[in-house]
């Protein structure tokens, strides 16, 4: 259902400034228009059925970086098989990390499941009441503790994320780097006055629905705003110009070199991800952008490309001849990761064994997908696939 654009909700009525000086009366309305619309045009998401604690938190960490399309069937499978704390904490990580397959940022999945551990281990398998209780989780911070909270129990916690920063800097017409410290701090600020106490959960859906589907980055629908009569930016006519643009990070090539490994069998070499991430150097993209999960041996193209194809398959995974085995080419493989522009020569290399390599897998092509790999990965197997005309399970 959506507003119709005949009857903006503010017509006839008489524009308030929101800031320091709004009065009660004035904030009791604009409490109301936002709660009331709300009530009325919210998206049916899976994870607002019920208060659960346990859904809200796998929601809000899957959200994370995240669309909520994108999230939706990830939650829906990532519940059915682990509906409860204990079913997380005592589940297979691989398991876990297999049904993250593809969201992305897979710490995320590990604190989840370290958390719920924590959460069996001193809390008896029940979440925790208390702020500080729930801060001390692992991948818990300020803005889901406080989302956590006030969405399951209404205690009054005011969130901040991106949406609701950019509501409040539009109230407010609070101009600038949004991220900046200090202006965050500001904006938090603005979000606990602006709280409705009595009605702590549903106040912050809407602030952050109204961000989702109203309050838009690029062009705010201040026409279908429900509390359009209540925003300094739009009276301003600056409303677009908030946030100000960040500036944004350079672009960094990143050129890396892969070896799908495959057998007589067509079995293909998959490396562990690590039980502990090494301290990469700087210039070393490799353990954070491919080695967190199930991967094909992969290096660096920092040296020649001959060499480092060479000690790969010499050194590390102990290929004695590539005379018999020509390593054959694939198309390239190209991801973009944050600020990376990643670009992957993957190499087919026919041996007559694998390797038997300490903790190494050895899966058939088309069932690659099958395990936790990162969406890189996943590219190299179709890559690989579609030259080998089969087609990949999904
Ligand atoms: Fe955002 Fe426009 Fe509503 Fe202001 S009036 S809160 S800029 S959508």
């Amino acid at each position: 259902m959506s507003m119709s654009e005949d009857s903006p909700p503010w017509r006839g009525q008489k524009l308030i400034v929101i800031g320091e000086e709004l009065d009660s009366v004035a904030l009791k309305q604009f409490r109301e228009s936002l709660l009331n619309w709300f009530q009325d045009y919210q998206r049916d998401l899976p994870w607002r059925k019920n208060r659960d604690p346990y859904r809200i938190w796998i929601s809000e960490i899957m959200l994370q970086q995240t669309r909520v399309a994108a999230v939706i069937p990830y939650y829906e499978k990532f519940l059915a098989r682990f509906p409860d704390i204990v079913s997380l904490a005592t589940g297979p990580q691989e398991e876990v990390l297999r049904l993250w397959s593809g969201l992305g940022y897979y710490s995320r999945a590990r604190n989840l499941q370290r958390a719920a551990q924590q959460m069996v281990a001193k809390h008896g398998g029940t979440f925790p009441r208390q702020r500080q209780e729930l801060l001390a989780l692992a991948g818990i911070g300020e803005y889901t503790a406080s989302a956590i909270l006030s969405i399951a129990f209404d205690d009054k916690h005011a969130v901040l994320d991106g949406n609701v920063a950019r509501v409040a800097a539009r109230l407010e017409a609070i101009r600038g780097d949004l991220r900046e410290p200090k202006r965050w701090r500001e904006l938090q600020s603005s979000a606990d006055r602006l709280l409705a106490h009595e009605s702590a959960g549903d106040w912050n859906q809407a602030m952050m629905e109204l961000g989702a589907t109203i309050c838009l980055p690029r062009s705010p629908q201040c026409l279908l705003c429900p509390v359009a009569n209540f925003c300094e930016a739009r009276r301003l006519g600056i409303a677009e110009a908030i946030p100000e643009k960040r500036k944004k990070r350079a672009t960094v090539i990143v050129q890396l070199i892969s070896v799908v490994l495959f057998d007589a069998k067509n079995n293909s070499l998959l490396l562990p991800p690590p039980t502990e991430m090494p301290k990469s150097a700087a210039d070393d993209h490799i353990p954070s952008l491919v080695a967190k999960l199930w991967h094909f041996p992969t290096v660096s193209a920092s040296t020649s490309t001959h060499k480092a194809l060479g000690a790969l398959l010499r050194t590390e995974l102990r290929v004695k001849s590539t005379k018999s085995h020509k390593p054959v080419l694939l198309d390239k493989v190209r991801h973009t990761v944050t600020y990376r522009a990643i670009s992957v020569a993957a190499y087919f290399v026919h041996v007559k064994q694998l390797p038997n390599l300490p903790g190494a897998k050895t899966v058939p092509l088309e069932a690659v997908s099958s395990l936790a790999i990162s969406n890189l990965t996943r590219k190299i197997a179709r890559t690989a696939l579609k030259q080998l005309s089969r087609p990949i399970a999904t």
